[in-house]
């Protein structure tokens, strides 16, 4: 496989973010908390950077200013004061957050920087309140071992999160403040990494370290991946946001896929003889065409005045349908760009036709105003002109990069392992001196006395629980790449139940749940709690946990009593089993009699079954045996 990528020149990189469990956010006092339900105030601003910071932002940015966005922040009193909202500065760096940094740097082997230094990074989006987010470096060069290669550990900065993205209202975009200011820390890795396996594997082995020092949260959402992946003739493409360790070796997948297939689609162009003066940024109106459409959308558009605009991409017929990698299409590359630059819901492609209730007549009529050719593709937008127009120019822009194979840019995951256009790849200097933040000296003394009390290495880790709680190799790996170390030991230490069954619980019970769309990540620590108590207690048994779970999951407020009750899963009394067995016996009395003591292991799993999670096999075993030798008898 790594033969494979190597023969292609695949570099990839990481960066790791990871929620910090802190008491307090960076730089205000806030509880780092999320809140559910209605917000309980909403302030709405437009964002003006002043000239001087300006001279500093790169495109990107720009353009997101020119958008003019109006961005409606959503905030509650809990987990939002003056600081998050920019009405007053940023205090003091949080120094629990500092620690953690700096206890993971040292776990990776990074030199801790002698002063941490806030700065400014400049993000544009609306995700900061004050337009740019606070970040500081805490360590340099670093490196963790994977499989007996060393991959470099580049950077570790200490970061705040962004607020959340509820929601887009064409111009105007909501987003949730209370995320704004949770520590992040930001392991960024050397660009040595060489197959989507290595990446994975690298991926889960920081991601092991950061839980390592068990101060780190945990919860989807709370560790996020971004990853820069390159090939030879291709480019360096920067994909955020990979929500899941498990998703990163397809991530890489795909975007090799997708690069090898525009390189292939490159040469398809030169063969079909496709120029750069081929593609022009001729629009033509062809509303006419539309008048009468039976397609809803384009209908909608010419009823409110706006209308439809073409453009012809010579040579390009057959391509835009043309699968780059799973679920990747060149004509969705080109929706998206249409949607970024042009702010339009969508485009239309020759491609995808006769569709959408857009008839051969329709096409026929578009083709001839387009002057195209079988070999030629067209795309045309129905939104408000300066929209249409700006999306038609982002097109053809993309249709002439075609003829040199791929683009830089920036991409977003997908939760399925996909990614779609998000925005251009940024450009340097985006940094500057956060001013309001005094730096903090990292003096020796305090890194020997960090260095004396580090929390054990994975490795470490591992042989404990396997020696101490007996687990299988298999079973401590996936507690320990699991979200649950912590957890899982203080219910082995609290409960009578035994560490395997814990573990198992834990581990893969939850992935067959989550699986199952259960969300298990509702399931509070004191809900596991007491639902181990009672199985420890004997008051239900493991073989109820998977419906407890998914019951607590979807009942936050309420303990393991109330779901056992709910549920009907509480232990059945002697007397309740003795019933049953009987029951059992008696309506399959002929079967009893033809079998003899032959028939215990078929009742047996009768039994079980009806009573499934409320007794003890051992016990079924016991009455069972003794009922039927009676009946024998
Ligand atoms: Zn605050």
């Amino acid at each position: 496989m790594s033969n494979k990528y190597s023969k292609i020149g695949l570099k990839a990189g990481l960066e790791i973010h990871q929620q910090l469990d802190t008491r307090e956010k960076l730089f205000c006092s806030c509880e780092p908390k999320l809140f559910k339900g209605e917000p309980e105030f909403t302030f709405l601003r437009r964002l003006r950077p002043t000239q001087s910071e300006l001279g500093q932002v790169d495109s990107a940015a720009l353009f997101e200013f020119h958008k003019e966005t109006r961005i409606l922040y959503e905030a509650n009193n809990e987990s939002v004061c003056l600081v998050e909202m920019d009405e007053e500065p940023p205090h003091d760096l949080n120094r629990e957050a500092v620690e953690i940094c700096l206890i993971a740097s040292l776990m990776m082997k990074a030199e801790p920087v002698d002063e941490i230094h806030v700065m400014r990074k400049t993000v544009i989006d609306g995700s900061n309140t004050t337009g740019f987010q606070r970040t500081c470096v805490v360590a340099l060069n670093g490196e963790i071992d994977i499989k007996g290669k060393k991959v470099g550990i580049q950077q570790v900065s200490l970061e705040e999160d962004a607020a959340r993205k509820t929601g887009k209202d064409g111009q105007l975009i909501r987003y949730r403040i209370d995320r704004l200011g949770i520590p992040l820390i930001e392991v960024t890795t050397a660009p040595v990494i060489y197959s989507p396996e290595e990446a994975e594997e690298t991926a889960f082995a920081i991601g092991r370290i950061l839980r390592a020092t068990r101060m780190v949260r945990r919860g989807l959402g709370t560790i996020r991946q971004d990853v820069n992946v390159s090939i030879r003739d291709g480019a360096l493409i920067e994909i955020k946001g990979v929500q899941e360790l498990e998703l990163v070796s397809k991530v890489i997948e795909n975007e090799v896929k997708r690069q090898l297939s525009l390189l292939e689609l490159r040469e398809e162009l030169k063969k079909r003889g496709v120029k750069e003066a081929d593609l022009a940024e001729e629009f033509v109106d062809v509303t006419p065409v539309f008048k009468n459409t039976k397609c809803k959308v384009i209908a909608k558009a010419i009823k409110q005045n706006n209308p439809v605009l073409a453009v012809r991409l010579r040579g390009f017929a057959g391509l835009l349908k043309k699968e780059l990698a799973e679920g990747m299409r060149l004509g969705s590359e080109l929706a998206g760009i249409a949607r970024f630059w042009g702010r339009v819901g969508g485009i239309f492609h020759t491609d995808e036709m006769p569709a959408y209730g857009i008839t051969a007549e329709e096409l026929n009529q578009l083709g001839k105003l387009l002057k195209k050719e079988p070999m030629d593709a067209v795309v045309f937008v129905a939104d408000k002109p300066e929209n249409a127009t700006d999306a038609l120019k982002a097109v053809t822009e993309r249709a002439r990069v075609a003829l040199n194979g791929v683009p830089q840019e920036t991409r977003a995951a997908n939760p399925d392992g996909t990614t779609k256009y998000m925005r251009p790849r940024p450009g340097a200097a985006r940094m500057y001196p956060e001013t309001d933040v005094p730096p903090i000296q990292v003096t020796k003394g305090y890194l020997d006395e960090l260095s004396s009390r580090l929390p054990e290495l994975p490795e470490q880790l591992m042989k404990r629980l396997m020696k101490e709680y007996k687990l299988n190799q298999k079973l401590a790996k996936q507690i320990l790449d699991s979200e649950y170390l912590e957890l899982f030991e203080s219910l082995a230490g609290e409960t009578k139940v035994s560490a395997t069954v814990i573990a198992v619980a834990l581990t893969e019970t939850l992935k067959a749940l989550r699986r199952d769309g259960i969300n298990v990540e509702a399931v509070t620590d004191g809900q596991f709690m007491g639902m181990f108590r009672l199985i420890g207690e004997g008051k239900t048994a493991k073989e109820s946990i998977p419906e407890v779970l998914t019951w607590l999951a979807g009942h936050e407020e309420a303990g393991a009593k109330e779901a056992l009750k709910s549920l009907g899963l509480g232990m059945m009394s002697r007397k309740e089993l003795e019933d049953l067995v009987d029951d059992v016996i008696e309506k399959n009395s002929e079967f009893v009699e033809l079998r003899g003591k032959g028939a215990f292991g078929p009742l047996m799993g009768i039994v079980m079954k009806k009573a499934r999670g409320r007794v003890k096999a051992q016990l079924v075993n016991e009455i069972l045996k003794k009922r039927l030798d009676d009946t024998i008898a």
